[in-house]
This record gives C-alpha cells, structure tokens and sequence, in this order.
C-alpha cells in the first residue's frame, strides 16, 4: 500500500528504536495524547521495542471516552421521547450512561440511527421532515469544522427539525491541566497529529514555554510514533522544550484556516466537563446564539441532570495517564468490550479497549 507501507516498515522502525536507545540516559515520561496513537502503540508493540528507561503513559485524546456522563444521559433522554430522531456516530451507542445507553434505548424501540458524517445527518432531517432530528457532535478539534459546517448549512437552508447535541472539547487546556496537576508525571507530549491538521500547533508554544515541556506533534503509524518519541528523547536529553512537527505530511505552523473560520463561525470556547477527569475551563466548544434553533440543549430545554458513575471504574486516573487499564481491578474480568462499564473499555480509541484487543496477557492476577 503506497504511502503507509514505507512508515510500518519493520527494518526503519527497529532502526529508530535504536537509536532511542542510543539516545537515552535516564528515565523519561512521555504521554501521546490521542487514542488512535495509544492503539497504534499497543497493536505495533511499540512500548515494548523502547529502551525500559521509556515509560509511555496515555492521554485523555479518546473523544467518546471524555464526552461527559451528563452528556451521555441526555442523548439518551432525548433518544427516548417519541418524536426524536438521535443520529450518532457508533461508538457512542454502547458507552454506558447512569442507568442505560443508547444501543438499549435502540433496542427499545428508540429511534436512534447510526450515521458516518454530519452529511449523512442533514440528509436524515431532510429525509424526515415530520421527525425532530438531534445530531449528537462530540469530538475534538478534529470534527468540529464538519459539525460546525452542518450547523451553518441547517440555519442556510432553514431545515428547523435538526438540531445538534453539542460536546465538542480543546486538546491544549487538558494538557494544561494534566501539567498543573500535582501528581503528574508527564515530561513530554506527542501532541496529536489530526488535530493540529486543523489548529496547526502555534498554540502548543505557550504550553511548552511556560511549562518548560517538550511536545512533539505526531503521526499515527508505527515509524511516526518512533520519530516524535525519538524527537522528544532528544530534546529531554539536551536540556531542550520545544514544539517540533514530526506529522509534516499533514501538519503545518498555521493548520487548516478556513477549518478554523467555520468553527469561529458556528462555536464559541466554553467550560466543558470531561468524562473522568472534571471540569475544564475553557476547554469546550458550543453552538453561538446565532445558532440557537439548531442547539438541542435548548430546543429540548434540556435541564442538568444527577449522575452516577460505577464506583469501580477507575478511567479518571487512566485517561490522566496515572494508572494503566490493568491496574483497574475490572480490566478483563467484569469490565469487557462486551459488557463496558466505562467509556475506554467502548471507543476505538480508547486505552481500556486498546490494552485488551492487543494485551489481554497483562491482566493483574
Ligand atoms: S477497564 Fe473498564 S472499569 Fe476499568 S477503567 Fe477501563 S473502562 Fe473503567
């Protein structure tokens, strides 16, 4: 396969493990932020190619796994009134709310559908105009143009049956938040590749700069992760803190401008709360006012509702990279792909899920 083949090449990644080992001198933490990158370590075994004084711990960049509990109630509250119409990405239907989620609200008789774009949920409400469609958009700065686009072509073409359940969340804040924490441990980031194909990484420099931390944004294929690994043991190693840009095929200094416009557009930065890790100032985005018809939260008038997590889901630690999933005592046992008791045990990207598609050795006995 043209174009990826050359960076899962097993000869030039044995070679920049290496030279990683050449390298390094002391121990050194590293956090890749983004759960595709998580995956992509775990299924390549690429932790266990570093040099042992590499710990790689893992991010909170799992966009299904830090939509917040309340969030996830109240998709679940709209999918089960008569008239709505919920359309979801797939991995959202089995992250468990409080009580239930959306997969049992489908299987329910709640009209919940899976789409693979917002195109495809504007075609829904243009398709069902006798339906009240709720298009439910999480994710990072990765999916907002797409779903700011939707929202700005509803208002255009004035499609009032469609409105967005909003949770889209911001990388640097959560950064700035695992730095501020008084048991970090992290001393560099791989800063994720696809959301600076959007954002670019200007804004990482304040970050590095002020916290005195090197962040390296990276691809997602196994000789990328080596290369920005290996970028970082260089700077950690010289003293250096830096952003450097390993994911140049993709990634530029300004990112993609007219990506940034319609987000400025449609969304304005908000407090969010992240699933497991709290709340984050400034770390959100939410429909503007202009947008209001197609907000869902007030459409429905959605009020705030209690949750309730199970107390033995240890994912605030893991998507803060202080535990590992085999250090969560449900890890393989109650807590499964099957029957998930949290969020990274569902997504594709999350850190419970990867650890137990490529490491179901690990298991704490
Ligand atoms: S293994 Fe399951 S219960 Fe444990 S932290 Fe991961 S998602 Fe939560």
């Amino acid at each position: 396969m043209k174009y990826i083949d050359e960076y899962r090449d097993e000869r030039l990644a044995r070679a920049l493990a290496a030279e990683i080992s050449r390298q390094v001198t002391r121990s050194w933490v590293l956090m890749e932020i983004c759960g595709g990158q998580t995956h992509t370590l775990m299924r390549y075994g690429i932790d266990e190619l570093l040099p042992p004084q590499i710990e790689l711990v893992h991010g909170p960049g799992c966009p299904v796994c830090v939509t917040a509990l309340e969030t996830i109630d109240k998709a679940i509250q709209l999918a089960s009134r008569p008239e709505v119409t919920l359309v979801s990405y797939g991995d959202m239907l089995r992250v468990p709310g409080s009580h239930s989620d959306l997969f049992r609200v489908k299987a329910g008789g709640g009209d919940v559908r899976v789409v693979y774009s917002p195109v495809d949920a504007l075609n829904v409400a243009r398709a069902n105009p006798e339906r009240r469609v709720v298009f439910f958009a999480i994710g990072f700065e990765t999916t907002a143009p797409a779903n700011a686009m939707a929202a700005w072509q509803a208002r255009r073409e004035g499609l009032r049956n469609f409105s967005m359940l909003v949770s889209h969340v911001l990388v640097p804040p959560a950064i700035r938040l695992l730095l501020n924490s008084p048991g970090n441990r992290v001393q560099a980031f791989i800063a994720p590749g696809h959301v600076c194909t959007v954002m670019g990484y200007r804004e990482y420099e304040a970050l590095s700069r002020e916290f005195r931390v090197p962040i390296v944004v990276g691809g997602f294929e196994p000789v990328d992760l080596l290369e920005a690994i290996s970028m970082l043991v260089a700077q950690l190693e010289a003293g250096r803190a830096e952003v450097e840009n390993q994911y140049v095929r993709s990634v530029c200094y300004e990112g993609n401008l007219p990506a940034q416009r319609i987000m400025q557009e449609v969304f304005e930065v908000c407090d969010r709360k992240w699933r497991g890790v709290g709340p984050i100032p400034q770390s959100g985005l939410k429909l503007r006012p202009e947008f209001a018809a197609h907000d869902a939260e007030q459409v429905f008038e959605l009020a705030d509702v209690a949750t309730e997590e199970p107390a033995v889901c240890i994912s605030a630690q893991v998507l803060q990279g202080l535990k590992k999933p085999v250090d969560c005592p449900a890890f393989a046992r109650t807590c499964t792909p099957e029957n998930p008791l949290g969020a990274p045990m569902v997504s594709a990207e999350g850190a419970c899920a990867a650890y137990y598609q490529y490491r179901r050795h690990a298991v704490k006995a």
